[in-house]
């Protein structure tokens, strides 16, 4: 992973607060990352309005320019499954055999367990801007693009 790649991939855990916070939106469906570019998939059933879209840009943004620190730590999987519940998860399932689950927090915001690696605080991200989104409803998916800005 790049150095951008870092930053990208670290915006989607705000990104995904500002969603769940903004859409209720709970499931992640995927992830892309490439370059500056990213992309956060959840499962949604309808087109977000255009205030809901520039809420969640807005709310991202100011989260990375609040500078809150990127909680990175190790708990057993059953430990972790009792303190946080279903939060730590995405669509996309952890093998059975994982008892160890590497999470990533962002206090008050966003869990996830995640392993990949992340910058130490929100204010590396730099800013982002949200793309036109595409809502699929045969998939009841909504694809969140953004880039970060330099
Ligand atoms: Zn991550």
């Amino acid at each position: 992973m790049s150095a951008e790649e870092l930053k990208t991939h670290s915006a989607v855990h705000v990104l995904k607060g500002a969603v769940q916070g903004v859409l209720g939106a709970k499931w992640t469906a995927s992830v892309h990352v490439s370059g500056s570019h990213g992309r956060l998939t959840v499962k949604f059933d309808r087109e977000p309005t255009a205030e809901e879209l520039s809420k969640i840009e807005r709310l991202t943004n100011e989260k990375v320019s609040e500078g809150v620190e990127l909680l990175e730590f190790e708990m057993e999987r059953q430990e972790a499954e009792g303190h946080f519940g279903d939060a730590i998860y995405d669509l996309f399932p952890v093998p059975p055999e994982v008892t160890l689950l590497k999470i990533v927090r962002i206090p008050d915001w966003s869990i996830n367990c995640c392993n990949e690696p992340h910058v130490d605080n929100t204010i590396q991200v730099g800013e982002i801007r949200l793309g036109k989104p595409r809502f699929r409803h045969s998939k009841g998916e909504l694809e969140l693009e953004f880039d970060l800005v330099e």
